[in-house]
């Protein structure tokens, strides 16, 4: 039965800014955690942050111990650094790195019991602000949403050094954060439950409405300070849509047939070299296909998607050559049970969600064609 109650949640604290790990110490003692602490990083932070965190950790006397990341978020893992904080009585697990580390780190600050800390060193997803975890086969096919009882306690993103990290990374944040808006108009439209389990708030509904202004207005900008790994006010208004706004976005407003398409074409392995918001990009053409959107939105989402490069084909994101039966079995794959694209006001078929991406992928060709003979 769908919940009546409309539901919003956050993490208790957001911070975001230039130099912003200074004051991660007195920022964790703001939010009541006073130690001793776990840091999971992954090996490239730890090189560039590991004096600014004895420096702020002790002047804010918490004690720390660090533990380097395997690399994947395996159950092993989640056991190995889960042994560690028990072994060091910790308050709280705090997650340095890009969308793996934090998912472990949130993993076994659930399995403790204790507080949760996110530093995303990449602004690539919008994965750090949310209670939930996206959980992959170890050949990278989407498996499922983990759910955790809260959200992070603190959320603290230095924007100097998201400033550094691969382009392409912030790039696949702003895909993802592209389909946050999209799909959440149509969760609010068919009156469909948010991530959450509840109906959502017009306050979550609205913070995906700005997480698109946000894009529109920023992103190409954003995107050319990352190439000079410069941080601009359009960078920071970019973390800040790609982190807490389509955080907050589709969690509290929920997600819809973008993102289902997204676990479709991750069944093909020739996908796998392309990054979530990548994917992300393309199941929104394909949502606006399903959905009959108008011209106009179309020439919307495509030319912000192609300014950033973002993939609009299906070519862009691996399946060159795609035949009938691999579109089957990702739209299969899409309309299984218990998926966000059942949230569209409409019933959606496999059969619809095969033709749809056929569709996609021609109207994504044509726009760059059209692009390429106006140059
Ligand atoms: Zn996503």
């Amino acid at each position: 039965m769908t919940n009546p109650l409309a539901v919003l949640q956050s993490p208790a604290r957001y911070v975001q800014g230039r130099g912003a790990t200074d004051h991660l110490g007195q920022e964790l003692a703001q939010v009541g955690i006073t130690g001793p602490v776990l840091i999971l990083s992954s090996a490239a932070p730890l090189r560039i942050l590991s004096r600014t965190w004895s420096e702020t950790l002790g002047k804010a006397n918490i004690e720390f111990s660090v533990e380097t990341f395997s690399g994947e978020c395996s159950p092993d893992e989640i056991d190995r650094v889960t042994a560690a904080g028990k072994a060091a009585n910790v308050t709280a697990i705090i997650g340095v790195g890009g969308g793996k580390v934090l998912d472990t780190s949130r993993a076994v600050a659930d399995a403790l019991g204790v507080a949760a800390v996110n530093c995303p060193t990449v602004a690539s997803s919008d994965a750090p602000c949310s209670a939930l975890s996206v959980l992959y086969q170890d050949d990278d096919e989407f498996l499922e949403y983990r759910f955790y009882k809260s959200n992070p306690q603190l959320v603290l993103v230095d924007s100097s050094v998201i400033a550094r990290a691969p382009t392409r990374l912030l790039v696949s944040g702003i895909g993802d954060a592209l389909a946050t808006w999209w799909e959440a108009d149509t969760v609010r439209r068919s009156a469909s439950e948010n991530q959450l389990h509840g109906q959502p708030t017009k306050t979550g509904t609205a913070l995906a409405h700005l997480c698109y202004q946000l894009l529109k207005e920023n992103a190409t900008a954003a995107v050319a300070a990352s190439n000079l790994n410069v941080v601009t006010p359009a960078l920071e208004n970019i973390i800040e849509a790609n982190t807490l706004l389509s955080g907050l976005g589709f969690e509290s407003g929920g997600l819809a047939a973008a993102h289902s398409v997204h676990n479709g074409l991750t069944t093909q392995s020739k996908t796998r070299d392309f990054l979530h918001g990548e994917k992300v990009s393309f199941g929104l053409v394909t949502q606006f296909v399903l959905e009959d959107r108008s011209t106009q939105d179309f020439d919307e989402i495509l030319s912000l998607a192609t300014a950033v490069g973002l993939p609009v084909t299906l070519a862009q994101v691996g399946l060159k050559k795609p035949t009938a039966g691999q579109i089957h079995h990702i739209a299969e794959r899409t309309v299984a049970p218990g998926e966000t694209i059942h949230h569209e006001p409409f019933k959606v078929s496999a059969t619809d969600v095969a033709d749809s991406i056929w569709a996609a992928d021609a109207i994504g060709r044509e726009w760059l064609m059209s692009r390429e003979n106006s140059h």
